[in-house]
């Protein structure tokens, strides 16, 4: 997870400024935990992909998972590592 200066408008991976609007799911690492956060309000670059999210969205979602938040609900998550494959 990138973060970024609120007025960033252009990709910090390839600067292409082709940023979409998008809502995404990402799993975090919290203590050893792995969870998944569902609609993240995030700007995603057409051209390679990278995600950005705001400072605001970072710190919800920081909050959210530091503050025992009672979940939506619980998922089994099925784990590949490709260091073992
Ligand atoms: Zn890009």
């Amino acid at each position: 997870m990138t973060k970024f200066d609120d007025n960033t408008v252009q990709c910090l991976v390839c600067g292409s400024s082709r940023l979409e609007e998008a809502y995404v799911d990402e799993v975090f690492n919290v203590d050893g935990r792995h969870v998944l956060v569902e609609h993240i309000p995030a700007r995603r670059c057409r051209q390679c992909g990278e995600l950005t999210f705001d400072s605001e969205t970072t710190e919800r979602v920081r909050l959210l998972l530091h503050e025992s938040a009672t979940p939506t609900r619980s998922v089994t998550l099925d784990v590949f590592d490709l260091a073992t494959a």
